[in-house]
């Protein structure tokens, strides 16, 4: 049987995947991502897509979406033009929780099944309770770990554990009638957990095709990365001479080696690292999972958990509030603290009140915009609270030379760049490159 590979999403852009693998009458996707820039160039501030009203038929007027006959959940398609048919499709296999890879899992019908890792679906239902109204909706999730084997119908897939910056990340290694297809999902080698990518690349070996990430493909690299250890050795340097000051950060909600990275700085610089409460409730989720370490936050000497002054707390909130701090207490605790404050809730300053020439560290990709409105707005704050400012982030990518790398290790026949703006730099590392084209079938 034919074995097919259409691009709906992921196509010279970085994020957005949404790749269908076919085989006779098989068909997975592999991610059901939402790109970054969706829909920005017809929706912008108040003027969004009318979803709720009229599901999908904004999005398919405007070409943001495929019409895809079965995929669709029926109320997302009652006012569209598409009709409503039981699903075709078998799957949907997500390599990690990250937005640009499982978003608009959402808009699916919930009938077809959702494969996710272990890790991944306990981060979904900690982020599910910790926010207003559900991301995916009830639909039918299958949970997996490394090592396994899903068959379906015919296409065996193998989710093994990747090192990126969110916990229960995984690559796929799949066997098809037309060979072995190798897929990346989002990767690094400079993580704290590098052995898990080796692990995938090994299995990956194989591969006679493979489709590659290549987020930090580019001809030249603008934005100043670091390793999660530099993170480490440069957050603990700036903690040492802040000697009688706040020190302040900010890092992606869901990057738990990002946490434990400065939970291990205030551990060395004797202070005690103040998490949000919605950190704080990841973490406790997270320490059910045998695959993952995490802190324990109650019992944990070096963490505490800050508490914003709320009319109504939402009930998730309740059984932290006997482990909370407030801004009066960092306030007269400033120089004993390492404080984690999202940009959102940058309004805390007012309340925690610091003394002048305290530290911040931004530790999250610099913005790739030059004119970015948020991170003026961002730096006002700062300067306003009279912060220094450190920008050390480690990103959850591999470098430009380690893709080329591990495009001419796998040497596989046919390679498929996706997440990455420069598909055709590839070339130059590997032989068979398909840069992909939007809504295209390619035959394995
Ligand atoms: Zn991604
Ligand atoms: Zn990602």
């Amino acid at each position: 049987m034919k074995t097919k590979l259409t691009f709906y999403g992921g196509v010279s852009e970085i994020g957005g995947n949404k790749i269908l693998l076919e085989q006779g009458g098989t068909r997975i996707f592999l991610d059901m991502g939402k790109s970054f820039d969706f829909g920005e160039n017809y929706f912008v501030q108040y003027l969004s897509p009318r979803i709720s009203r009229v599901g999908l038929k904004d999005h398919f007027a405007l070409g943001l979406l495929p019409e895809i006959p079965g995929l669709y959940s029926e109320e997302m398609l009652e006012q569209t033009d598409l009709e409503y048919e039981a699903p075709r499709f078998q799957a949907v296999f997500l390599s990690h929780i990250h937005f640009d890879h499982s978003s608009h899992v959402h808009l699916i019908d919930p009938q077809i099944p959702v494969y996710l890792g272990e890790g991944t679906k306990v981060i979904l239902d900690s982020w599910e309770e910790t926010s207003r109204g559900s991301l995916f909706g009830e639909r039918d999730f299958r949970t997996f770990r490394t090592g396994d084997a899903i068959d379906i119908d015919g296409i065996e897939v193998r989710p093994i554990h990747v090192d990126h910056s969110v916990p229960a990340a995984y690559g796929y290694v799949i066997h098809t009638d037309a060979g072995t297809l190798a897929y990346t999902g989002d990767l690094r080698r400079h993580g704290t957990h590098a052995k898990m990518t080796d692990d995938f690349l090994e299995e990956a070996q194989e591969a006679d095709f493979l489709i590659c990430e290549g987020t930090r493909v580019e001809p030249t690299e603008t934005r100043k990365n670091y390793t999660e250890s530099e993170v480490l050795s440069n957050a603990t340097s700036v903690v040492e001479k802040a000697q009688g000051k706040l020190v302040a950060t900010t890092f992606y909600p869901r990057d738990v080696d990002r946490m434990k990275t400065f939970h291990r700085v205030a551990r060395e610089t004797g202070r005690k690292f103040v998490i949000s409460t919605r950190t704080a409730k990841l973490l406790m989720s997270l320490s059910e999972d045998p695959g993952i370490e995490v802190p324990d936050v109650f019992k944990d000497e070096n963490i505490l958990i800050y508490a914003r002054h709320l009319l109504k707390r939402p009930g998730w909130e309740k059984e932290l509030m006997d482990h909370t701090v407030d801004a009066e207490f960092v306030h007269k605790n400033q120089k004993e603290l390492i404080l984690q404050l999202d940009f959102h809730y940058f309004t805390e300053f007012v309340d925690i009140d610091p003394s002048p020439g305290g530290h911040f560290i931004h530790s999250m990709s610099e913005p790739f915009e030059e004119d970015d409105v948020e991170d003026e707005v961002k730096h006002n704050w700062l300067d306003r609270f009279k912060f220094n400012f450190h920008q050390y982030h480690a990103s959850g990518h591999c470098s430009k030379e380690e893709i080329f790398d591990i495009l001419k290790t796998i040497d596989a026949k046919k390679v498929f760049p996706v997440h990455t703006e420069h598909p055709e730099m590839f070339k130059k590392a590997a032989r068979g490159v398909v840069p992909p084209e939007l809504g295209k079938t390619y035959e394995l």
